[in-house]
């Protein structure tokens, strides 16, 4: 496995590497989520190359860009065993040359939840993928379904950039009682770890709901926001019943919709969704 830093290096390697190329763009501090990603690539490309940046762009200025948890040698050895070929750990300069104007932003889809919770963290990811898909060239990237919108914005803006690649995005793997895994669980002290499970048992009542035929957008959001209110320690910040492509929040009976929630438990801001109707989750 090659590790490089500067854009020079990382353009010389890639000459090197089999196509198809499959990219996981990471923040690293990685766990089990990202390795499923890393897993998936590996299982469908040639070559498997992963960038590890906090991208500073879709940090607001109150969010924890400072404190944002960092393992380097750690998510070296975990990429290693999971078989990447490449690893671009950038400094800010490569990413973000001196003087740099430009910016990628997707319109719509972007508003909403995540987009509303936080102003211009979505110029922040499109901008910084740009960078990483002309960076790669890779024939596909993966993402993670745990972050729903995310995924949504991105295979917008390659659709909409005419761009070569193939996005592809993986199931959210979780901890025994349900917790997604996150690089900022590890923000949560023990009691509020207990806590966090109550997003996915919420998701789960209201998927259940849904299943057995409670339709309405309203009545699966009010399941959501009951089952969060059991537990004291949460504040939510949104809670969502909306179209998975669009992420128009749904009224009245639905028959697909992406489940969604933004919720603060002490310090640490979690999200979390889940697919109902189609596909599943
Ligand atoms: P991050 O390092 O948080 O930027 O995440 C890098 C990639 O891993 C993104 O595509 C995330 O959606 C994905 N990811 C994060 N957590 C999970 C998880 N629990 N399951 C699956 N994918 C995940």
């Amino acid at each position: 496995m090659r590790v490089v830093h500067h854009l020079a290096e990382l353009r010389a390697e890639r000459t090197r590497l089999k196509d198809p190329l499959g990219l996981v763009p990471t923040m690293g501090f990685l766990h089990d989520g990202h390795a499923s990603l890393v897993r998936r690539a590996r299982l469908e490309c040639a070559s498997v190359a992963v960038s590890i940046f906090v991208n500073p762009t879709q940090f607001g200025p109150q969010e924890d860009l400072a404190t944002y948890p960092r393992d380097l040698a750690r998510d070296l050895a975990l990429l290693e065993a999971e078989g990447a070929d490449l690893v671009w750990v950038p400094e800010v300069d490569d990413v973000y040359p001196p003087g740099d104007q430009t910016w990628v932003s997707v319109e719509q889809v972007t508003r909403r939840l995540e987009g509303e919770r936080r102003p211009g963290h979505f110029r922040g990811v499109t901008t910084v993928v740009a960078k990483l898909l002309h960076a790669f060239e890779p024939q596909r990237a993966y993402f993670g379904q745990k972050d729903a919108q995310q995924a949504v914005v991105i295979r917008r803006m390659v659709r909409d950039l005419l761009w070569p690649v193939e996005v592809v995005v993986c199931p959210t793997v979780r901890e025994p009682d349900g917790l997604a895994l996150s690089s900022r669980n590890s923000y949560l002290s023990a009691g509020e770890r207990m806590a966090a499970g109550v997003l996915y048992r919420s998701l789960r009542a209201a998927a259940e709901a849904f299943a057995s035929g409670t339709y309405q957008a309203e009545g699966l959001r009010q399941i959501l926001r009951a089952t969060l209110a059991g537990e004291p320690l949460t504040r939510p910040h949104y809670v969502s019943v909306a179209d998975p492509e669009t992420l128009q929040e749904l009224q009245g009976e639905v028959s697909r919709a992406l489940l969604s929630m933004a919720v603060s438990i002490g310090k640490t801001t979690l999200i979390d969704n889940m697919l109902v109707g189609g596909e599943g989750s």
